[in-house]
């Protein structure tokens, strides 16, 4: 996956590589779809919802810029895959999801693969403001805006990469970097055309 896959695009953020080549993406993916755990698609993961493509994340966490030992807040924690390999790379990880169910299995799987990344249960579209302020905020569901609340959680200096758009199409994958008030507060690069589903709740889409 990651040589034939990421390598030869334009992933070349070697942490990034070597983490999605150590995490078991297959243990993140329900048994009927696990054959094609490997594959550069999106796959369902139940509720309704995916785990991302191997390029998206790949893509998604070269943009966060990390250094080791970064505190990263990961919004739709999902099957938890996006959040291991952010552990991976060495990063202090909480992950937020609003599904219960979600939730549980994720921290269940994650604790079985050894990763220790705090997940929380709730409306993550207003960030975690308990381990504010974060090196990086990132987002896998799609927002009608970037929120005020991230971003207000985020160090100066720090991070923010999440799809912006319409519900269902016409999304972008954003990065927000915040800057010092006297410059103006923040920096947005639009960086690909993407799809996700929607963020629900309060800074999100309404259910
Ligand atoms: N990163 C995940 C992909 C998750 S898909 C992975 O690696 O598997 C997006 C997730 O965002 C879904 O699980 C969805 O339930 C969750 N989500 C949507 N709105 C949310 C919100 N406001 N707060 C937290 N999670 C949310």
């Amino acid at each position: 996956m990651v040589d034939e896959q990421l390598a030869t695009r334009d992933i070349t953020d070697h942490r990034v590589l070597s983490a999605m080549a150590t995490v078991p993406r297959h243990r993140f993916v329900p048994a009927p779809a696990r054959a094609d755990a490997y594959e550069d698609r999106p796959l369902p993961i139940g509720s309704g919802q995916t785990i991302s493509q191997p390029y998206i994340v790949a893509f998604t966490l070269q943009a966060l810029d990390l250094r080791p030992g970064a505190t990263v807040l990961d919004v739709g924690t999902g099957s938890g895959y996006q959040a291991a390999v952010l552990a991976e790379m060495g990063a202090t990880v909480t992950s937020v999801e609003r599904v219960p169910s979600l939730a549980s299995g994720a921290r269940k799987r994650l604790a079985e693969l050894g990763y220790s990344v705090d997940v929380v249960e709730g409306d993550g579209s207003m960030g975690w403001p308990t381990g504010a302020p974060y090196d990086a905020i990132v987002v896998a569901a799609s927002g009608p805006s970037v929120p005020d609340d991230l971003l207000a959680q985020l160090r100066v200096g720090g991070r923010l990469v999440m799809p912006v758009g319409g519900r269902h199409h016409g999304q972008e994958l954003v990065r927000t970097t915040r800057t010092p008030e006297e410059a103006g507060q923040e920096v947005r690069e639009p960086l690909l055309p993407v799809s996700f589903v929607p963020l629900l709740g309060e800074a999100g889409w309404s259910r």
